[in-house]
């Protein structure tokens, strides 16, 4: 038997006997999002406080109240949810945005997904999975980027498997560039066993990503053929419950925005959210929301529920209120300007930046982007310094900081600081910190002027009116790190 159909005949032996009760009722969520369509005024105004107030009690939003936002038909009213997510997310993490890069590291995939370019039958796609020396290649170019922190992404497929994962992740910490090397490795992959989860999280993983692409099930056999291994819906919307079973300590969801009502997939999120919370306590480290983009091989231009551009800001704003002590991504695959305007008024807490989605990308010369050899077309291609600049200009502290991670505070160490909305005081000095680093060894002089003479001094002078002891010790590690020394956090 092959391994894909030996895999497909386990998968199916686990659904069948799984102990999770399942948390999307199609007939609920449609009727949630029938009865909130003309909300009031004062009753929109209304969950907007509520959802300023969750911000210190650790409380989501209820599928009711997201829904009335989702349907909010007051023009006058959206201004006032965008400044509310800006200051739940201020309230919650501070100014600082955390910046990561993507690290694209196979492509074989046994999967025929509709809308992505590593599809099987895609046949104009360059598939390639990297060989050591080419992934340690490509680590060393992040490094030399700047970067301290990376998601690395694996297609399905027999030859880049748990242990083939947990190899690369043991790799990539092992790559060392005089005293540099990356401090926290997420994981974009296929849904695991529970075995195979703790074969991976052995190897020291931040975050295991897996995103449920659309919560509903129709759509989902429609773009995922039921022959396949992610055409078994129950198997990939229970990754995660597997993945912190086996002791995980973070997860990521996402769905993919543009497959079906995009008000739906979000009112789906928020019960996903709902089922780890019951199970396990904690809720989701971060939540990612991908706009369908174009990919080889994939007809991905007119999407019946593609979002314009003010419904997707409006959706990531309300996701920032729905739950506000998670971290939201927004990545590359959207153009600087959108990217920008979520920076400044939908609490968007982590970005990638200086992203290369090719397999093999960072370590190459000529950086052409060429769609049959990646997994879809990205519209952000800043470097990292240009996106560091940017987001000072934008007046927020860009971020490397891995320390939580690396201090254990991690699952429901973590959840705590980021439900009373105490994380803030380690985010901002971890964030003087990451950056002081980033300028001292790889800021371009503009970067250098903007962050040594505006950025730092302003928000070390936020941190001293409101704890003058950790000012004081950020600035003597400051000192330290102007005298050499690396990796300084709290
Ligand atoms: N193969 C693994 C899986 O499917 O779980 C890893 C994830 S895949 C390499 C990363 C994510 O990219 C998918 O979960 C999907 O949400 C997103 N994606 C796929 N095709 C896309 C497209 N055309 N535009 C935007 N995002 C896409
Ligand atoms: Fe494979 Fe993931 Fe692409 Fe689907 S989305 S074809 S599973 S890489």
């Amino acid at each position: 038997m092959s391994w894909t159909s030996e895999r497909y005949q386990k998968i199916v032996e686990w659904v069948n006997k799984h102990e999770y009760e399942n948390f999307i009722d199609e007939d609920e969520i449609h009727s949630i999002l029938e009865k909130t369509k003309n909300a009031s005024k004062e009753e929109v105004r209304a969950i907007i406080a509520k959802a300023k107030q969750n911000a210190s009690n650790g409380a989501m939003l209820s599928p009711y109240e997201t829904a009335v936002l989702l349907n909010n038909s007051h023009d006058e009213l959206w201004e006032e949810i965008f400044d509310a997510a800006t200051w739940v997310k201020t309230e919650v993490y501070g100014d600082r945005m955390v910046l990561f890069s993507p690290l694209y590291i196979s492509s074989p995939c046994v999967n025929n997904c509709k809308y992505c370019g590593f599809a099987e039958s895609n046949t104009e796609h360059n598939k390639k999975i990297l060989r050591e020396e080419e992934l340690k290649n490509e680590v060393t170019s992040m490094l030399d980027m700047g970067q301290k922190r990376l998601v690395a992404v694996y297609g399905e497929h027999p030859k880049s498997d748990h242990n083939f994962i947990a190899q690369s992740v043991r790799t990539i910490y092992g790559v060392k560039k005089g005293n540099l090397s990356m401090r926290r490795v997420n994981i974009n992959a296929a849904p695991l066993f529970e075995d195979e989860y703790k074969i991976v999280h052995n190897e020291g993983i931040g975050t295991f990503q897996v995103f449920q692409e659309t919560y509903h099930r129709q759509t989902y056999k429609e773009n995922h053929p039921e022959n396949t291994l992610k055409g078994i819906y129950d198997w990939r919307v229970f990754a995660l419950h597997r993945a912190l079973k086996a002791g995980l300590d973070d997860v990521a969801i996402g769905a993919l925005l543009g497959l079906y009502d995009y008000k739906f997939e979000i009112l789906g999120l928020l019960f996903h959210a709902m089922s780890l919370e019951k199970y396990f306590g904690i809720g989701p480290h971060t939540i990612s929301f991908p706009r369908i983009k174009k990919a080889s091989g994939a007809n991905n231009d007119d999407m019946p529920y593609a979002l314009d551009d003010d419904e997707f800001l409006r959706a990531i704003a309300i996701i920032r209120l729905m739950c506000p002590f998670t971290g939201t991504i927004l990545t590359a695959r959207e153009e600087p300007e959108l990217r920008n305007k979520a920076i400044q008024r939908c609490g968007i807490s982590q970005m990638d930046a200086g992203t290369n989605i090719e397999i093999g990308g960072y370590s190459k010369d000529n950086k052409i982007d060429e769609l049959n050899k990646q997994q879809f077309q990205i519209g952000d291609h800043r470097c990292i310094d240009e996106f560091v600049i940017n987001v000072m200009k934008k007046d927020r502290i860009p971020s490397f900081c891995t320390s939580c991670y690396r201090e254990g505070r991690t699952g429901d160490h973590f959840m705590p600081y980021a439900k009373n909305a105490k994380i803030k005081y380690l985010c901002l000095p971890n964030a003087i910190l990451t950056l002081k680093e980033y300028l001292l060894d790889y800021g371009s002089e503009e970067a250098r002027n903007l962050g040594e003479n505006v950025i730092i001094p302003k928000y070390l002078k936020e941190l001293e009116q409101n704890l003058p002891h950790i000012a004081e010790k950020v600035r003597t590690l400051i000192t330290a790190m102007e005298n050499g020394e690396r990796d300084c956090h709290l």
